[in-house]
C-alpha cells in the first residue's frame, strides 16, 4: 500500500483566505498542501464567461484590501497583480452626488470633511492606512487581556494621529451616531450606512461605528478616491494571490474535498479526502498544522468527530449565526445602451469605453429607506415587501472597465455592469431555501422595476437578456459560501473581535492542537478579501512555533504578544 503522503502543513480550501494562508506560509519555507472541493480555486473571487467572450463577475468585484500588507510581504506585484485605472474618472469630477427619488443630492463639504475626518484623512500626515490597518490587519488580543479604550488598535490611532475622535463614547456608538456628529446630509448617511450594510457591520449596528464606517471606505483608494478594482476583477487579484502560493512551492489540489480532519491524541495530523475525491479517501498526513479555510460550521460540526470536542463549544460553534443577507446579482445585454432617466440625466455621468451611466446607490433619500430595506432582509426574511421604488440597490462602478473587456468591447450590444440588491439568504428564507428559485421570474421583474427608476432601457423591446443570480444560484456556483450568501461574507457584530464570543476561537486556533480556522464566516473581521485573515494568522502560527517568516515580516504594531509563547514581532 502507497505510504501517505506528508506534508508541512494541509490547507482545506482554496479560497481567498485559504490560498493567502497557503502563500504565507510557502514564503516561510514549509511544505504546504492544499486542497479544493470543486474543480477550481479562488472561492467566492471568480469570472465566469456565459456567451464567449463575455465576461461577468458573478459575486466579488471590488476589493476591499487596499493597505494589506500582504501586497508588500506577498510581493504581488510580481505575480501579476495590477489595480484598474481609468482616465475617463476625471470625467466625473464635478458630478458628486447621490441618486434619490428626485434626482442627484449634492454631497456637502461637510459630509466630504465628516468622511474623511473617520477615514483619517484630515491628519497631519494623513493617517488612512494605519486606521484601517488598526481595524483589520491586527489579530484579535489573547483572551487574558482586558479590551479597553486604550487598546483597541483603532482607538489608539485617534488618540495618537485625531485626538478629538478618541472618546469613550465613540466605542459605543452607531455609525448613524457618528455620521450625526460629523456630516450634514441625510442622503449621504443613508447611503454610507447602505454601503456599510451591504460591505460588512451595518450602519444601525450598536459598537462599530469605526468598522462599520471603514468597510463602507475600504471601498475607495485613499490616495485617489477611486473605486479600489484590481485588473481582471477580483479573479485577477486571487491568480496574483495563487501564482505567488506556487511560486513558492505550495501544491495545489482541485476535486479533492475534505471530509474529515485526523485527530490523534488531541492533536491534528491529516485529513481524509471524501471517497467521491480525485484522490478518493485518501489520507494526506499533515506533520506541524493543518488550516480550515472553509466555513466553520461544516470545520466544527462535519470535519471534526464529536468527541474531541466539548459540548459546549459544539453549542457555541451552532449558536454561530450565518444569517447576513445574501446578494441578487443583475447583469443585462441590451440593444442601445441604458439611459439615465430625464431627472437624472448628466452627460459627464455616462463614462468609460462602453460610455455606461455610473449610478451609485438608489434611493438614498433617508434613513426610513434603509431600514425599511434591512427590516425586510435581516427581519421579515422572506420575499421584498418593501415596492421597488423604495428598494436599495447598487450599480457596480462601470468606468473601470478597460477597452479590452467584454463590457466596453461586446460587438453586439451592450453589457451592463452588475445590478446588485441584499436579499434573504436562501437557508433563512421563511419559505424555504428554494424560495429563491421559485420566486425568480417574480424576483426578475421586481429588480428591473427596481433599477428602472432611475434608468430607461430595461424594457422589452431593448433587453436581449438579463442574467441574474440568487442566493441560491450563488450557492451552487460555490458550495463553500454559506447559504449561498454574501453571509458567505460574513462580518457579524459577533465576529469583531472586540466581542470575542467564543474566546477559544478568537484568535484563529481550536481546541485541537495544530488544527486553525481561517475563513470568513469564523475569524476577525470576517468578511471580504482583505488577505486580513491570513496576516493576522501568522503572528499565532508565529507565536506556535510553526512559521518563520524572513526579514519580510512585520507584525501589527498593535498586536499583544501572548505571554508564554514566541513574539511575532521582528524589533
Ligand atoms: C455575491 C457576492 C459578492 C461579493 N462581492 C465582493 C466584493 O465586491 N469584494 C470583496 O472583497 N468580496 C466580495 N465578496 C466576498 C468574498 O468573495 C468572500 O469574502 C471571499 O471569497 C471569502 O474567502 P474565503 O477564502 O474565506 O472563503 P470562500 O471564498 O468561501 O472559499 C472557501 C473555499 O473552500 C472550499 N471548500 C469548502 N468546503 C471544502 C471541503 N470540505 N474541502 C475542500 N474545500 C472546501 C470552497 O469550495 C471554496 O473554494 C462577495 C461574495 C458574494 C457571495
Amino acid at each position: 500500500m502507497a505510504k501517505d503522503e506528508r506534508f508541512d502543513i494541509i490547507v482545506i480550501g482554496a479560497g481567498p483566505n485559504g490560498m493567502t494562508t497557503a502563500a504565507y506560509l510557502a514564503k516561510c519555507g514549509l511544505s504546504v498542501c492544499v486542497l479544493e472541493e470543486r474543480i477550481e480555486c479562488g472561492g467566492a473571487c471568480e469570472t465566469v464567461e456565459p456567451l464567449p467572450g463575455v465576461r461577468m463577475y458573478p459575486h466579488a468585484m471590488l476589493m476591499y484590501a487596499s493597505p494589506a500588507p500582504g501586497f508588500e510581504q506577498l510581493e504581488l506585484h510580481k505575480y501579476g497583480f495590477r489595480m484598474e485605472w481609468s482616465p475617463s474618472m476625471g470625467a466625473m469630477e464635478g458630478t458628486a452626488g447621490l441618486a434619490c427619488t428626485d434626482g442627484w443630492r449634492p454631497i456637502t463639504p461637510k459630509d466630504q470633511m465628516g468622511w474623511a475626518k473617520i477615514g483619517g484623512l484630515l491628519g497631519q500626515p494623513p493617517f488612512t492606512r494605519e486606521v484601517m490597518r488598526a481595524t483589520f490587519w491586527c489579530p484579535p488580543h489573547p483572551s487574558a487581556i482586558e479590551v479597553t479604550d486604550d487598546n483597541v488598535p483603532y482607538m489608539q490611532v485617534y488618540k495618537q494621529h485625531q485626538p478629538d475622535m478618541y472618546t469613550h463614547e465613540l466605542r459605543e456608538m452607531t455609525m448613524f451616531d457618528l455620521m450625526d456628529e460629523l456630516c450634514e446630509t441625510e442622503h449621504f448617511k443613508a447611503a454610507m450606512a447602505y454601503a456599510a450594510w451591504a460591505s460588512g457591520a451595518a450602519g444601525h449596528w450598536e459598537g462599530v461605528a469605526i468598522p462599520a464606517a471603514l468597510c463602507a471606505q475600504l471601498l475607495t483608494l485613499p490616495n485617489t478616491g477611486q473605486g479600489s478594482i484590481p485588473r481582471g476583477g477580483l479573479h485577477g487579484y486571487f491568480h496574483a494571490i495563487h501564482r505567488a502560493a506556487v511560486h513558492k512551492g505550495a501544491l495545489v489540489r482541485t476535486c479533492c474535498p475534505v471530509d474529515e480532519i485526523l485527530i490523534e491524541d488531541g492533536r491534528a495530523v491529516g485529513v481524509r479526502l471524501r471517497e467521491t475525491a480525485a484522490m478518493g479517501g485518501r489520507t494526506i498526513r499533515a506533520t506541524k498544522a493543518v488550516i480550515a479555510a472553509c466555513d466553520v460550521h461544516q470545520l466544527f460540526l462535519k470535519m471534526i468527530g464529536r468527541r474531541h470536542l466539548d459540548p459546549a463549544l459544539i453549542q457555541k460553534v451552532k449558536d454561530i449565526s450565518l444569517k447576513n443577507q445574501t446578494l441578487y446579482v443583475s447583469v443585462f445585454h441590451t440593444r442601445e445602451q441604458i439611459r439615465l432617466k430625464p431627472r437624472f440625466e448628466d452627460p459627464a455621468r455616462y463614462v468609460g469605453d462602453s460610455r455606461q451611466p455610473m449610478l451609485g446607490i438608489y434611493p438614498c433619500d433617508s434613513r426610513e429607506i434603509y431600514y425599511e430595506n434591512v427590516r425586510d432582509v435581516d427581519g421579515r426574511k422572506g420575499q421584498p415587501t418593501v415596492p421597488p421604488e423604495r428598494a436599495m440597490w447598487f450599480h457596480c462602478p462601470p468606468q473601470n472597465f478597460d477597452p479590452t473587456d467584454c463590457q466596453a468591447s461586446y460587438p453586439r450590444g451592450y453589457i451592463s455592469q452588475a445590478f446588485e440588491m441584499a436579499v434573504t439568504s436562501p437557508d433563512y428564507h421563511t419559505e424555504g431555501e428554494d424560495a429563491p428559485d421559485r420566486y425568480k421570474r417574480e424576483m426578475d421583474a421586481y429588480m428591473r422595476a427596481a433599477y428602472g427608476q432611475m434608468v430607461d432601457g430595461l424594457d422589452e423591446a431593448n433587453l436581449l437578456h438579463h442574467w441574474s443570480a440568487t442566493g441560491r444560484d450563488i450557492e451552487f456556483r460555490n458550495t463553500g459560501l454559506i447559504g449561498g450568501t454574501w453571509a458567505g461574507s460574513r462580518h457579524d457584530e459577533d465576529q469583531l473581535w472586540t466581542n470575542r464570543p467564543i474566546p477559544e476561537l478568537a484568535r484563529y486556533r481550536t481546541p485541537i492542537e495544530g488544527l486553525y480556522h481561517a475563513h470568513q464566516t469564523s475569524g476577525h473581521p470576517g468578511a471580504l478579501c482583505l488577505m486580513a485573515i491570513p496576516y493576522n494568522l501568522m503572528h499565532i502560527l508565529i507565536e506556535d512555533g510553526i512559521a518563520e517568516p524572513g526579514a519580510w515580516w512585520y507584525a501589527s504594531p498593535w498586536y499583544i504578544p501572548q505571554p508564554g509563547k514566541i513574539s511575532a514581532r521582528r524589533d
